[in-house]
């Protein structure tokens, strides 16, 4: 028997998330799929996302997997290319890129082919990670225009605050300013602005975290939006003990009983991608039933505290996070978001679609 720690991916919930996303815009869909599809599996996380009509994600020879497994959708490189043999894979493979420094600008003579290269523009409108300042575009929009390999452009940002309360205003504002000068296609929303900013949706939106079924914002659950859970990480205990007051737990002894207490050691732990610094208290479900960790996380295990959990035995099931235990909630608690939580489940944890 291998060990009980599983990550169930619900491809019929990632259809669901799409659907929801397709009602809310009438914008093209660029699914974004970077990061091993957030920690859900490329292959078969693009399979399901057959219907948008993009995706994207940072590696050219996923890409190239994807486009040799069938994709006809455009499939764009979020940060570019790294050297010539990624733009003849980009030319062979009919990938779009990203273009966002002068380095990878100068590189495009070397491009093998003529009119085939489709270019996404990268625009930085305030984020300042990547992107040529507005005041840059004109000349680089000229040279693009009368590059013989280019086939076309899109102008593309990326919002810093569109999950908070400062908006997107002052970004949209200078994007807006900038693209009206061209008659090219658009796109600038994440989840966050596309869910609450329709006036950003452009021509293409590109929605990353909440195809996965998790919320980008603080105030509002995915629930509340119709998103349901992609991923669910489910273990189960594997030992059980009664302690007694005073006694501690785990490394460093960081969790003190106050009083008599019967705990429950999971196998998980932040070898599996488990947070190593979520406090004791961070929410979790054995037996269907929701409790909290108690100290500190170890490599393979953690430990949980069953005083209050009915019927808990070795064996019970233990969802970590997913189905009936949201993903953000257990990343609030640990201090970080659903994303890292999501992408840093370790190859060691098998997948079950
Ligand atoms: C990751 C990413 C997205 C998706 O962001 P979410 O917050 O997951 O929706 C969109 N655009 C770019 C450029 C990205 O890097």
């Amino acid at each position: 028997m291998p060990r009980p720690i599983h990550a169930h991916i619900d491809l019929d919930a990632l259809k669901n998330n799409l659907r929801t996303a397709q009602r809310l815009t009438s914008s093209r869909i660029m699914a974004v799929i970077k990061a091993n599809a957030y920690g859900h599996g490329l292959l078969p996380v693009a399979g399901a996302l057959a219907e948008a009509e993009g995706v994207a994600l940072l590696d050219v020879h996923d890409a190239a997997q994807l486009r040799e497994a069938g994709s006809r959708q455009t499939i764009l490189l979020l940060e570019g290319f790294f050297s010539l043999e990624d733009l003849q894979l980009i030319a062979e493979y009919d990938l779009a890129t990203v273009i966002h420094n002068e380095q990878q600008l100068a590189s495009l003579d070397a491009y093998p082919r003529r009119g085939t290269l489709q270019v996404w523009l990268k625009i930085n409108s305030g984020m300042n990670r990547l992107g040529f300042f507005p005041e840059e575009i004109p000349a680089v929009m000229e040279r693009l225009k009368s590059h013989p390999a280019v086939r076309n452009v899109t102008l593309m940002t990326h919002f810093s605050h569109a999950d908070e309360a400062a908006g997107v205003v002052t970004q949209l504002d200078r994007f807006n300013k900038l693209a009206s000068g061209y008659h090219t296609a658009r796109s600038m929303a994440n989840s966050a602005a596309f869910l609450r900013y329709p006036a950003t949706h452009g021509d293409w939106v590109r929605p990353g975290i909440m195809l996965y079924g998790a919320s980008p914002f603080a105030d509002t659950s995915a629930q509340q939006i119709g998103l349901k859970p992609v991923m669910t990480l489910s273990s189960q205990i594997i030992s059980i003990r009664d302690i007694k007051a005073g006694e501690t737990v785990g490394y460093a002894g960081l969790f003190r009983a106050e009083r008599a207490t019967r705990i429950g050691v999971v196998a998980c732990g932040y070898a599996d991608g488990y947070p190593r610094h979520a406090p004791s208290g961070t929410p979790l479900l054995v037996n269907g039933q929701r409790t909290g960790t108690i100290g500190r996380v170890s490599m393979d295990m953690l430990g949980v505290d069953l005083s209050n959990v009915a019927g808990a035995q070795i064996g019970s099931r233990v969802v970590l996070w997913g189905d009936g235990m949201p993903v953000e909630e257990v990343a609030q608690a640990a201090g970080t978001v659903s994303y890292e939580l999501l992408c840093a489940v370790t190859a060691r944890v098998p997948l079950g679609y």
